[in-house]
């Protein structure tokens, strides 16, 4: 079995170091003997979605955002079809805003993929803070760290979690990322899926499903490292 990830425009949209986030995919696969290659796209490679089987799209500050704004129009179309086809996306922080449908701030609106109906503006403050969420999908909580300007509005879509420490889609809701179809939009940057190796599973189980069949199942891996940095951190931050 094989897993192709597409990265795009790490040279853009790389904020808080989602290349690791990438390793951690590649690295869950190999362990199990799965092969695994990444395609790092720049803004003007064209991308071929249909050899792709996990997408994922990173953080950017707003400056970066207006940058690939012009250039997700051209690929909105196919970026859909594969969305729609049950393609696998993780979207983070301002990849996860630019799934909507716009995001407004004051230099401007930044049109949207429009690939879940959801929009982001930009309000008063920064939410920066650790955060920690009870996700129905996983038994151990996704903890992560947010920072963001914007406020995502999400409309009838589940979100990924219910916010247990921290400020999350906008703050007020108690919730915090989306899920759609197998898309998944999340604030939480950095390191997200190496402290959650139950949220990279899950996007590799999905990405092989649709590809080999639902029979497929993975490994379990051991995480001990993995799970200790999770509830070390959730410790800290829910009492
Ligand atoms: N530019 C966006 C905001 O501030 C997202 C920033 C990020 O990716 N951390 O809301």
């Amino acid at each position: 079995m094989k897993v192709t990830i597409g990265h795009l425009y790490p040279d853009l949209l790389n904020l808080y170091g989602d290349r690791g986030n990438i390793q951690c995919l590649m690295k869950r696969c190999q362990w199990r003997g799965i092969e695994a290659e990444t395609i790092a796209y720049e803004i003007d490679d064209k991308i071929d979605f249909s050899g792709l089987d996990i997408v994922l799209l990173g953080g950017g500050s707003d400056r970066e955002q207006m940058l690939v704004c012009e250039k997700l129009k051209e690929i909105q179309k196919d970026f859909k079809a594969y969305v729609e086809d049950n393609g696998v996306v993780i979207a983070i922080c301002g990849g996860y805003q630019l799934l909507g449908n716009y995001y407004k701030t004051d230099q401007g609106t930044i049109q949207g993929l429009e690939l879940v109906d959801m929009y982001t503006e930009q309000e008063e403050g920064r939410l920066i803070s650790n955060i920690v969420l009870k996700s129905d999908l996983f038994d151990m909580p996704v903890v992560g760290f947010e920072n963001h300007g914007g406020r995502t509005y999400i409309n009838n879509n589940k979100p990924l979690g219910k916010v247990l420490y921290g400020a999350g889609n906008d703050g007020k809701s108690g919730y915090e990322g989306v899920t759609y179809k197998n898309v998944i939009g999340t604030y939480l940057h950095g390191p997200l899926l190496p402290k959650n190796p139950q949220l990279a599973d899950l996007l590799i189980l999905r990405a092989l499903r649709r590809k080999y069949g639902e029979q497929v199942e993975l490994e379990p891996l051991e995480d001990k490292e993995e799970k200790e940095a999770n509830s070390y951190i959730c410790n800290r931050f829910v009492k």
